[in-house]
């Protein structure tokens, strides 16, 4: 069994989805496709949410009415067949009435999760309608029906397996699944999701569950690059990445993969492919537990990031110091993604200003705190490179002219990460593409 994962750009025109269709009948192996949202949708339902929390229900109105509009404009271009098209109003009219009713009651968090799943639940729907009408046998899987997590909105993964299994039994003769990206129910049992970008991790989730050969994420470009080809000119994709450089390379800023996807397919040795819908035969880029070859793969870059300063002559010579510092995030929620401490001071950075202020009153009683705020994070990536004398020197050599605000230097063997102002983020792009790609 495999499993391919499709998102929001690669269904979000009714002939792409057909394509996707055409490309899934071919596939000789059981699938399971996990489905996102169409483009745009889960973006409108956040508006939709926000306007309704702040009681504007006119605002809120004029969405799903325009929302609903580009849902009957795409059905009538995806299916054609009276008994197809009488069934993809249907589906459009139930869920459009869902919104509508949520218009007259109170808003609530749990509403909200529940919104925003109308996206995953219309996409899989339809999807499975066109399939109808082109009598292709499949099954539609609820992900409501398996997809869990705890109260600490960690997935569940064994009760996922045992319930997930028991709904691929019941249909052991057929071959074809569709399934819903990024929904799942929460410890309370209500309808919540996997955090933006959540469908890459729902695949990964599936995959490790049912012990998947692979888990195929399809997107709209050909692999990860070895730089980002919004920014710089000449970018190439990598055909191999460990898992640990995946990582890596999608948690520090590579948009093509939610992070959180890679544990599930790593614990469980599920290789994972990148490939491209639109150029289907394109090599993509293969993930799997094996390192590849030393050398630089790729840099990535993480917007938004702050650093915190914190200094202290009470710094030295003590312990427990840092621990004391750590807790204040710990208590705030808020993950550290670079630390770089001397004897007297200790920067590190966060990517969320939602608890800055309480953190820094906390944090003043250590000493003097120093916040820099719009700050990018810049990782290079690759097996054994800060290991790898030659390819530092190359690195801090095409660095020249960037002022480095910290440098992370031995974390993990396969990271070097530099933090630099934002308004740097496109010169060091360009000239890391140049000097340590020759691109
Ligand atoms: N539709 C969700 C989002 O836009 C999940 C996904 O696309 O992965 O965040
Ligand atoms: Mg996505």
């Amino acid at each position: 069994m495999k499993i391919m994962k499709f998102g929001g750009t690669s269904v979000g025109r009714p002939e792409r989805m057909q394509h996707i269709a055409a490309m899934v009948t071919k596939e000789t192996e059981p699938a399971i496709i996990v489905l996102s949202a169409l483009s745009g949708t889960t973006n409108a339902l956040v508006e939709i949410g926000e306007h309704l929390s702040h009681g504007d229900k006119a605002a809120a109105k004029k969405n799903i009415d325009q929302l609903e509009t580009h849902y009957h404009d795409f059905i009538s271009q995806l299916v054609t067949k009276p008994e197809a098209s009488e069934k993809a109003k249907a589906i459009v009219a139930e869920h459009f009435e869902f919104l509508n009713i949520i218009l007259r009651i109170s808003f609530s968090e749990a509403l909200s999760k529940d919104i925003l799943a109308q996206g995953e639940l219309l996409s899989t729907k339809l999807f499975s309608c066109y399939l109808e009408e082109q009598n292709i046998d499949h099954v539609l899987l609820p992900a409501l029906e398996f997809m869990t997590i705890d109260s600490n909105d960690e997935p569940q993964i064994g009760s996922i397996k045992v319930k997930l299994s028991q709904l691929l039994q019941k249909n052991s003769d057929k071959k074809l699944f569709i399934t819903q990206g990024y929904i799942c129910k929460n410890a309370r049992g209500e309808v919540d999701n996997l955090k933006r970008g959540g469908s890459d991790y729902t695949a990964s989730l599936i995959a490790a569950a049912i012990g998947a050969s692979v888990c195929e994420i399809w997107t709209d470009i050909d692999g990860m690059h070895n730089n980002d080809p919004r920014i710089v000119n000449r970018t190439v994709p990598v055909e191999q990445l460990s898992f640990d450089e995946a990582a890596e390379l999608a948690y520090f800023g590579a948009k093509i993969l939610h992070p959180a996807s890679i544990w599930p397919a790593q614990t469980y040795k599920v290789p994972v492919k990148l490939l491209n819908t639109m150029q289907p035969d394109a090599k993509g880029t293969l993930i799997t537990e094996k390192a590849g070859s030393v050398g630089v793969k790729a840099v990535a870059a993480k917007d938004n990031i702050i650093a915190i300063r914190v200094k202290s002559s009470r710094m030295l010579l003590a312990y427990g110091f840092l621990r004391k510092i750590f807790e204040v995030f710990e208590k705030y929620r808020t993950p550290i993604d670079m630390i770089t401490t001397s004897e007297v001071a200790v920067s590190l950075t966060i990517d969320t200003d939602a608890s800055l202020n309480d953190i820094l009153k906390e944090l003043e009683p250590f000493g003097t705190v120093e916040v820099d705020k719009d700050q990018t994070i810049i990782s290079v990536v690759g097996n054994e490179i800060s290991r790898t004398e030659s390819i530092i020197k190359k690195l801090f050599g095409s660095i020249m002219n960037v002022p480095v605000r910290m440098v992370s230097y031995g974390g993990s063997p396969h990271n070097i990460s530099l933090l630099i102002p934002a308004e740097y983020k496109k010169q060091i792009l360009q000239q890391l593409n140049k000097g340590m790609f020759n691109l």
